[in-house]
C-alpha cells in the first residue's frame, strides 16, 4: 500500500477557475489545502485563445495566461499544487482519502470536486488541428471575434441552436449543420430559429473536414444521404454536440444526475456531507469561467464552515 503523504483541511480536485478560486479562498481561510491539477493545470481554458469577458482585464487575455495567473495566486497564498492526477477517492470514511496516479495518498476533512466538463469533439484530425484557431467549443466565449463573418455550428440540440441564435448577434450568416433531418432542440428554441433569417439549417449533414492555413478558412460538409460535398467559406466552426462531465471517479460515491453531472445544492453541498462540488461538473447551463470561479468561492467557504463544525464537535 502506498504511503500516506499527509493530511489537509481541504483537498480540491480540478484546476480550472473553480478549483483555483477554491484554493485561493481555502488558503485565505487559514486551512491547509492541496489541489490536484493534473500534469497541465488549467482545465478547458487552456484551449481558449483570447478571453474578453472575464472581469478585471481591460485587454483580452489568453486562456493559458489567465490560468497561470490563477495558479500563481493560489500558490502565493499557500495552496499546495500537485502536478498529479487524482486517480481514486474514498468517501466512505472520514477523513476522505484521495489517491493520486503516482500512488501518493492524502487525506482531508473536506473535499471540493471541480473536475469540469469536457466539450465533446467530433474527433476529426483537422478539427483538432484548428482548436483555438477558428474551431471553438464555446460560442459565448468566441462569438464576438466573428463580427461581420459567416460561421458554422455543428449539432442539433439545445446548445447548438442557442449557439446559432447567439452568433447571429455578430455574424452575418450562421450555418447550423445537423446530422439528421430533425433537430433535437426544444420547441421554443426551434421556433426562434425558424424566425431568424440569418440562420440556414443544413440537415442530414456532417462536418467532413476543416481547412485553412494558420487559421480556419472553410468547412467542408457532407450530406449523409447523398454523399454530396459542400464547402462553406467560414473562419469559425463551433462544435456544439454536448459536454461530458468528468465524474467517472465519483460514480456510486456521489449522486449524479442522468447526464452524469454531480448533483449539488445552491450551497455546493453534494450527497456526501463534507464533499462540495463547483464549476462545470455541476453546471448544465452556463459553463462560464466566471460562474465556475464564483461556485469555487462558495465551495471553499462552505468547506471552511464544515471544518469549523468538526472542530467544535
Ligand atoms: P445534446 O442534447 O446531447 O445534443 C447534442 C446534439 O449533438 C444532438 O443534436 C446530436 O445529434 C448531436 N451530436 C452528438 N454527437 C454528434 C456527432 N458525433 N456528430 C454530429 N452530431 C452529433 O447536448 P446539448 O445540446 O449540449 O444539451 C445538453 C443538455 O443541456 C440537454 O439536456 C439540454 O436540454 C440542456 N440544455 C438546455 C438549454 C436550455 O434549455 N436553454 C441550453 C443548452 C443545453 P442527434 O440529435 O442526432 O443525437
Amino acid at each position: 500500500m502506498a504511503e500516506n503523504n499527509g493530511h489537509y483541511g481541504i483537498i480540491i480536485i480540478g484546476s480550472g477557475p473553480a478549483g483555483f478560486t477554491a484554493a485561493i479562498y481555502a488558503a485565505r481561510g487559514g486551512v491547509t489545502s492541496c489541489l490536484f491539477g493534473g500534469i497541465a493545470p488549467g482545465g478547458q481554458l487552456l484551449l481558449t485563445t483570447e478571453i474578453e469577458n472575464f472581469p478585471g482585464f481591460p485587454e483580452p487575455i489568453a486562456g493559458p495566461d489567465l490560468m497561470t495567473a490563477m495558479l500563481k495566486q493560489a500558490k502565493r497564498l499557500g495552496a499546495e499544487i500537485m502536478t498529479d492526477h487524482a486517480a481514486a477517492v474514498d468517501l466512505s470514511v472520514k477523513p476522505f482519502t484521495v489517491t493520486s496516479s503516482s500512488g501518493a495518498r492524502v487525506t482531508a476533512d473536506a473535499l471540493i470536486v471541480a473536475t469540469g466538463a469536457r466539450a465533446r469533439w467530433l474527433g476529426l484530425p483537422s478539427e483538432m488541428k484548428y482548436v483555438g484557431k477558428g474551431v471553438s467549443g464555446c460560442a459565448t466565449c468566441d462569438g464576438f471575434f466573428y463580427r461581420g463573418k459567416e460561421v458554422c455550428v455543428i449539432g442539433g440540440g439545445d446548445s447548438a441552436v442557442e449557439d446559432a441564435l447567439f452568433l447571429t448577434k455578430f455574424a452575418v450568416k450562421v450555418y447550423l449543420v445537423h446530422r439528421r433531418d430533425a433537430l433535437r432542440a426544444n420547441f421554443r428554441l426551434q421556433d426562434k430559429l425558424r424566425k431568424n433569417k440569418k440562420i440556414e439549417v443544413v440537415y442530414d449533414s456532417v462536418l467532413d473536414e476543416v481547412t485553412g492555413d494558420e487559421r480556419v478558412s472553410a468547412a467542408r460538409i457532407k450530406n449523409v444521404k447523398t454523399g454530396e460535398l459542400r464547402v462553406l467559406p467560414t473562419p469559425g466552426v463551433f462544435i456544439a454536440i454536448g459536454h461530458t462531465p468528468v465524474t467517472e471517479m465519483f460514480k456510486g460515491k456521489l449522486n449524479l444526475d442522468d447526464s452524469g453531472y454531480i448533483v449539488a445544492d445552491e450551497r455546493t453541498r453534494t450527497s456526501v456531507c463534507g464533499v462540495f462540488a463547483a464549476g462545470d461538473v455541476t453546471d448544465h447551463r452556463y459553463k462560464q469561467a466566471i460562474v465556475a470561479a464564483g461556485t469555487g468561492c462558495k465551495a471553499a467557504l462552505e468547506a471552511l464552515q464544515h471544518i469549523e463544525k468538526i472542530k467544535e464537535a
